[in-house]
């Protein structure tokens, strides 16, 4: 890189910061002239194509897994911040796996897993939704496997 103004190739970074979900800011400054700008360094991520149940493709929306999270904490004690921490774990294991495809019960149990140690019911309401419980025993039985830990 060089400076924009002098075009100098003496630049230093006088602070860098994450800013957004996936951008990092840095503000730079030119030893030679000694302006100053910001650049903004954009992180890419491989595409990911979510299977639906029925066979149909979509792409990975993250604010969709969110808002389905969201409803399972409902008025429970789950900050945004921990629902911020699940939505990042689950990304991340899901890039991790260096795949594009990924179904989208593979997503429904990784929530699980993690809701499982954040909220009790938080977890049982997401089971119910993604398992999609056909019966109460089902229900009962997801709930005792749960007092067994
Ligand atoms: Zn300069």
């Amino acid at each position: 890189m060089r400076c924009p103004f002098c075009n100098s190739s003496k630049i230093k970074v006088v602070d860098k910061r994450e800013s957004g979900e996936d951008a990092i800011r840095r503000r730079r400054e030119c030893e030679s002239c000694k302006k100053r700008w910001t650049t903004y360094e954009k992180i890419e991520l491989l595409p990911i194509v979510v299977v639906k149940r029925d066979g149909r493709l979509e792409s990975f929306d993250r604010n969709k897994i969110r808002s389905g999270i969201m409803r399972a904490v409902e008025k429970r004690p789950v900050s945004p911040d921990k629902v911020n921490d699940i939505l990042n774990d689950v990304e991340n294991e899901i890039r991790s796996r260096g795949k594009s495809e990924i179904k989208s019960r593979e997503i429904g149990e990784l929530v699980m897993n993690k809701l499982k140690n954040v909220d009790e019911v938080a977890y049982i309401r997401f089971a119910s939704v993604y398992r999609q419980f056909k019966a109460v025993e089902d229900f009962e039985k997801e709930l005792k496997e749960l007092k067994k830990k």
